[in-house]
């Protein structure tokens, strides 16, 4: 059986990138570029909307971008110099095409598109009002509820996306395409990002800056905290009707591990990021050792800002086998605890009769932790040091990131001991929550008002929870489990 890589199981998942041009002859190409350098944010299906001036023009299938847009026959089925596209990360079940991004509908003002990076935590709520009131559902994505909300509202495609939202609870970066504009939405709190570039005269929105670099394009703004912008012939206009003053709660996760870290993400590269987190770490929980080792890639710069702000020697202990992430033949159970070794292998030369820290940016269910730990001694390590680039993650998030049940998070069944216990190290830490914040250039977390949204570690979700029944033992739904 092909499946997608067993062996990526342990790691928290970014659900959605999105990408969006308008105004450009080759829009297309460049969103299946963007949607490229936006990869690693979801792998399980891509999709682009384009519109030529008279009509849309689509394709979505399951895989990766190369897979689907590859080719130049399928950019060329794709005209326009308006275009939408997303990658999409499923949260349970099978990736089925009919959920597959941008979802389009038919309006009486035309068509319209939208690809959605987030999770609306009030969805079940309201389809199950809209199913009552006889919408007809296509797909079981959260983001068609905003389809539906807005054929219910009144105006131009812009007060309808304006009216659904203001419905709406949970996270979004929004991109829409609508005839003749590109529209760029983000929740009020801002949780998950959106930027604005420019290449020419063209003017491009994606998830992360690294996607304008791959194509040339020049870093402008941000889209703010519960700011619309429309691109259209007019340049930019911006409104801000989800605008909360001083509330801002962006996902500090995407600076630990989900963005790339050649992104300058709410003006701080992440890699620099990445780095500070590693010295504060050093700072923190110092031990005696002979080498600092990441665990590739996601762990590689906070490792580096270990060694240089604790002075231990950095090397490349682990080596990562870049060639299995996408698909592989699921191995059978017999050779199965073989499986780590597909994507790690220990450099031994580097571990042998040596002290280890290994460093890395988190522990989700500690199976993985535990396979690199056991891995590190086989290669004979002396002693096995793990430090965390993040604090423990004790609970779910419901704002667009995969994550297990709380109960299966191994720092929700164990202190920091028993989890150490748990994955075989020597010793066990992680960033405190104030270290992380000072790694962004904060004093520390305001409790009263805190600067990000940090759910997974404190347990203080920014929003309602109304499909979680006001509490955060589950994970987030999908529509699939409406009765
Ligand atoms: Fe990010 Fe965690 Fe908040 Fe989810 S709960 S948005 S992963 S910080």
């Amino acid at each position: 059986m092909t499946t997608t890589h067993p062996f990526d199981d342990d790691k928290l998942k970014e659900e959605c990138g999105i990408f969006g041009v308008f105004g450009h002859k080759d829009a297309t190409a460049l969103t299946a570029l963007g949607l490229h350098a936006l990869q690693h944010r979801g792998q399980e299906a891509t999709g682009i909307v384009a519109f030529d001036g008279k009509q849309f023009h689509s394709h979505r299938g399951l895989g990766h971008v190369g897979d689907n847009f590859g080719s130049e026959a399928v950019i060329a089925r794709l005209p326009g110099r308006l275009a939408i596209g997303h990658n999409r990360y499923a949260t349970t079940g099978d990736t089925i095409l009919r959920n597959v991004q941008p979802l389009f509908a038919e309006f009486d003002f035309g068509g319209f598109a939208v690809g959605h990076n987030g999770n609306l935590t009030n969805a079940h709520q309201l389809r199950r009002g809209l199913v009552k009131k006889g919408c007809l559902f296509q797909s079981t994505t959260d983001t068609e509820v905003i389809v539906h909300l807005m054929a219910m509202a009144q105006g131009d495609v812009t007060e309808r996306l304006i009216q659904a939202l203001h419905q709406v609870e949970g996270a979004y970066s929004l991109v829409a395409i609508a005839q003749d504009k590109i529209i760029g939405v983000r929740d009020p709190l801002g949780v998950r990002p959106l930027v604005l570039g420019k290449l020419d005269d063209a003017w491009v929105l994606a998830s992360e800056t690294c996607a304008f670099d791959i194509i040339g394009a020049e870093y402008v703004r941000e889209v703010e905290a519960g700011e619309l912008v429309v691109l259209d012939k007019d340049g930019v206009r911006s409104i801000k009707p989800f605008v909360r003053a001083g509330q801002q709660r962006f996902c500090i996760f995407e600076f630990i591990y989900f963005a790339r870290p050649d992104s300058i993400m709410e003006g701080t590269s992440v890699y620099e990021a990445r780095k500070r987190i590693g010295a504060e770490l050093a700072r923190e929980s110092a031990v005696a050792a002979d080498v600092v080792i990441p665990v590739p890639d996601s762990g590689v710069p906070a490792a580096i800002g270990y060694a240089e702000e604790s002075g231990i020697p950095f090397e490349l202990g682990i080596i990562r086998n870049h060639y299995v992430g996408r698909t592989f033949i699921e191995p059978a159970d017999h050779i199965r605890h073989l499986g780590v070794k597909l994507k790690h292998n220990a450099n031994r030369a580097k571990i042998k009769g040596k002290r280890v820290i290994l460093v890395d940016d988190s522990i989700v269910r500690g199976t993985t932790s535990k396979k690199i730990v056991e891995m590190v001694r086989s290669a004979g390590a002396t002693e096995v040091h793990m430090r965390i680039s993040s604090p423990p993650t004790t609970n779910s998030c419901f704002y667009g990131i995969d994550t297990p049940e709380r109960e299966k998070l191994l720092a929700y069944q164990f202190d920091v001991e028993g989890m150490a216990r748990f994955i075989g190290a020597d010793s066990l830490s992680f960033v405190s929550i104030n270290g992380l914040y000072r790694a962004m250039g904060l004093p520390s977390r305001n409790d009263e008002r805190p600067q990000f949204c940090d759910a997974c570690f404190t347990g203080d979700y920014p929003t309602a929870l109304t499909d979680a029944d006001g509490g955060s033992a589950g994970r987030q739904l999908t529509l699939l489990e409406i009765a």
